[in-house]
């Protein structure tokens, strides 16, 4: 089709594709996105592929820059809103996949910031997902970590291991409780937020343990639940940095981990 006809369908287009942004934006509220219907408008002329020609004008256009700026701030200032990495978040993911659902592919309300491995993880498939502007789920702790010590040639290695918690007492409750472990599942997070400990662990072991080494345990207790506290205003309760925080401190804290285990952690470390 021609750039030109595009334009004019997509204009003519213009009042119907709103509508069904705000039955989108109902079905969300309502925790239906489901309830969206699949395919192409009755009567259409745009097929899946102009609707991703109009997406990519979106995307390159400078007339729409500032609109995309603005979606890519909108939830936790330019972090991805799945698994909140902070760079590399130059994406923008439809909600509800594109090739299901073409007339959604240029609406902001079915646009998340997201990094680029979240976004190819998702894939076309998955519809029983949060939408991250309508469901509220921070406020509710669903991750934890667990710390192992693992002993290698004598020297010992942090391993990290993420964990989905499920929760709900009402059916509303334990809906979102699915819908954010097929999310946590489906983009593989519990690995990614071992990874993602990985350069955490590196950057600050020999901090840490020099910490531990002049003033004690209870010292680096202390200064990890500092750090914690400036973290949490920078992430999520579900992030993989306040989970993993909490852990290490819990675990210098019971005994879980010794002293003298801990100054055997030995740096870089792996997963
Ligand atoms: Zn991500």
């Amino acid at each position: 089709m021609k750039e030109s006809e595009l334009k004019k369908i997509y204009n003519t287009k213009e009042k119907i594709l709103i509508q069904k942004e705000q039955n989108l934006k109902d079905n969300a509220k309502k925790s239906e996105l489901n309830q969206c219907p699949h395919g192409l408008l009755p009567d259409d002329q745009l097929e899946i592929v102009d609707y991703k020609r109009l997406y990519e004008k979106f995307r390159r256009s400078k007339k729409t820059q500032s609109v995309r700026e603005y979606l890519l701030n909108q939830i936790s200032g330019n972090a991805c809103v799945y698994c909140e990495k902070r760079s590399g978040n130059d994406t923008l993911d439809h909600v509800l996949p594109k090739s299901n659902y073409p007339y959604l592919t240029v609406s902001p309300l079915n646009l998340v910031s997201s990094c680029s491995t979240c976004n190819s993880k998702k894939g076309a498939t998955i519809t029983n997902l949060v939408h991250p502007y309508f469901d509220e789920f921070n406020s509710r702790k669903f991750v934890s970590c667990e710390i192992e010590l693992v002993c290698l040639s004598s020297k010992y290695h942090i391993v990290t291991k993420f964990n989905f918690l499920s929760f709900g007492n009402t059916l509303e409750e334990q809906r979102l409780s699915q819908k954010l472990q097929t999310t946590f599942n489906e983009l593989e997070l519990a690995n990614r937020y071992s990874e993602y400990c990985v350069p955490i662990i590196n950057e600050n072991i020999l901090k840490w343990q020099t910490e531990l080494n002049l003033r004690g345990t209870q010292s680096l207790v202390d200064r990890l639940k500092d750090d914690l506290k400036a973290l949490q205003s920078q992430y999520s309760n579900n992030s993989c940095v306040v989970p993993f925080y909490e852990s290490l401190i819990n675990s210098l804290d019971n005994g879980n981990i010794s002293s003298a285990d801990f100054l055997k952690i030995k740096s870089p470390t792996y997963i």
